[in-house]
């Protein structure tokens, strides 16, 4: 018999609609899938077994009632623990939510639901979305299925690696700084960061709200803009939700499919020079950029003079918006209190709830945030760091006047042991070196397997403009046509 947990979400998908298996049967499928692997890929924080089969039930019932399904109906999904689920534990990661159950669902879970989908669980992450590879869970790492001493990127690291361990399909991550696109690409599998705006936050736990992205992951690019399809497009509940429909990215990913890239023209950014990266992964991606001429397209070398103060400025606009947005946490509206002994003052009991709850790098940010906030130093850190982040977003407007889309290594480097950069913060950052700007931007951009060094996975990134999506997909699909998927050894 054929292993359901192996197929993508367009077959299995196809294979519930026309009846020849249930959506039960492949929700049983991937449970079993996660009851045997998961105690050594943790990527799991929640799994919900009941929910999961009532779901699929609906669903089976829906089509034995002669109901038309959704293209992902009947597909489980895995949801990064960073979005509300109704009366299903949320925890972000962190202490500080352990035991809160939701009272609604983020609009995402909700249009995940309408459409049929079938939710396995939450999905372990870096605390409140600060890390670049799921160390910094309060809840232990999750290991990188190609080799479970490794790292599987962060924050993301769950929703990649339940991908990569084949317990689901298709999966939910959130991208502030590469969260999505990083763990995506050491882990071998498909990230896409949506254009900010083009997927709702309503139901985001928050870490930096102007750059905050829910986005799709899968093992194909197909499935991917299949997801992004499904929980894209306006939500009047976000107020930096774009009032527009999501740009065609399923047309998109099936053009690029069929390898043909004639007349795109494609920019390599000058400033990328490859310092600080692996030189296997540039080797992957210099391969990569000779797959993409051969198909047809243009490459331009371009200028983005502004992209080596990136990675300084996203350290002052995330930990800045991180320290106000986590001061909700206070130990009086949401999960831990600690110390409220009946003899503590309301100040006492908050810090002691913040001391106990927040892990050290959460804390980190908020001290960060907090002085490039304070006045004396405000100018002279996040507005000087808010003039960086428009310089950044001219250099991609002028590089979009000479080309479609920007083409980089997602990461510069493949999945790293785990333990190898917990002890100097700034060895973790780098992680995001090539993924920061598009953020700061705003645009869209996607990870999708281009190789391999050293036999572990390597990922490409293309950048397009805002609400450009479905110009990323068409070329990471073309790619995907001639290099294929990546299957890690046999867990
Ligand atoms: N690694 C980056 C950080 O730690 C990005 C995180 C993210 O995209 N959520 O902030």
């Amino acid at each position: 018999m054929t292993d359901l947990t192996r197929m993508t979400a367009t077959d299995l998908a196809g294979l519930v609609a026309s009846g020849e298996t249930s959506a039960v049967e492949v929700t049983r499928a991937h449970l079993d899938r996660i009851a045997a692997v998961d105690d050594r890929v943790h990527a799991f924080l929640h799994v919900d077994t009941e929910g999961a089969l009532a779901a699929a039930r609906a669903v089976d019932e829906r089509r034995a009632a002669g109901e038309q399904l959704g293209p992902l109906a009947g597909v489980p999904v895995a949801v990064k623990d960073v979005l509300t689920t109704k009366g299903v534990p949320t925890t972000v990661g962190s202490k500080i939510l352990e035991g809160w159950r939701p009272p609604y669902d983020a609009t995402i879970v909700q249009r995940l639901r309408a459409a049929g989908t079938v939710m396995l669980g939450k999905t372990n992450m870096d605390e409140f979305a600060m890390g670049s590879s799921t160390e910094y869970s309060a809840y232990g790492p999750t290991h990188n299925p190609w080799d479970t001493d490794r790292i599987p990127g962060g924050s993301g690291g769950g929703s990649a690696a339940a991908l990569a361990a084949y317990e689901a399909p298709l999966a939910i991550g959130s991208d502030t700084g590469g969260s999505i696109r990083q763990p995506g690409a050491v882990t071998g599998t498909v990230g896409a960061k949506p254009t900010y705006g083009g997927t709702s936050r309503y139901g985001l736990v928050a870490f930096s709200s102007s750059l905050d992205t829910p986005g799709p992951c899968a093992r194909t690019v197909l499935d991917a803009a299949l997801l992004h399809q499904v929980i894209g497009g306006h939500d009047p509940r976000d107020s930096t939700s774009i009032p527009q429909p999501v740009p065609d990215v399923v047309a998109a990913a099936k053009l690029g499919a069929t390898g043909d890239l004639t007349g795109v023209r494609l920019g390599i950014v000058r400033e990328f020079t490859g310092e600080g990266a692996e030189p296997g992964v540039m080797a992957a991606f210099r391969e990569s950029v000779d797959t993409l001429a051969k198909l047809g397209a243009e490459i331009v070398e371009v200028s983005c003079p502004h992209f080596r103060y990136a990675l300084p400025a996203y350290y002052l606009i995330a930990p800045s918006e991180c320290s106000s947005n986590l001061a909700r946490f206070d130990g009086v509206r949401f999960g831990l209190r600690v110390g409220d002994d009946g003899n503590r003052s309301l100040e006492e009991v908050m810090s002691l709830t913040r001391e106990a709850g927040f892990g050290a790098e959460v804390k980190r940010r908020i001290m960060v945030g907090t002085y490039a906030l304070s006045s004396g130093y405000y100018d002279a850190y996040y507005g000087q760091a808010q003039k960086v982040r428009t310089l950044i977003t001219r250099d991609f407007t002028s590089a979009f006047e000479q080309v479609d889309a920007l083409i980089s290594p997602t990461t510069p480097f493949v999945a790293f042991p785990i333990g190898a950069r917990t002890a100097d913060p700034y060895q973790m950052y780098l992680a995001d070196l090539f993924t920061i700007p598009t953020n700061l931007y705003g645009g869209p951009g996607i990870s999708v397997p281009c190789g391999l060094s050293e036999g572990l996975p390597v990922g490409l990134q293309v950048m397009a403009p805002t609400m450009a999506d479905d110009r990323m997909y068409r070329v990471a699909a073309a790619l995907e046509s001639v290099v294929g998927t990546f299957t890690p050894p046999a867990l």
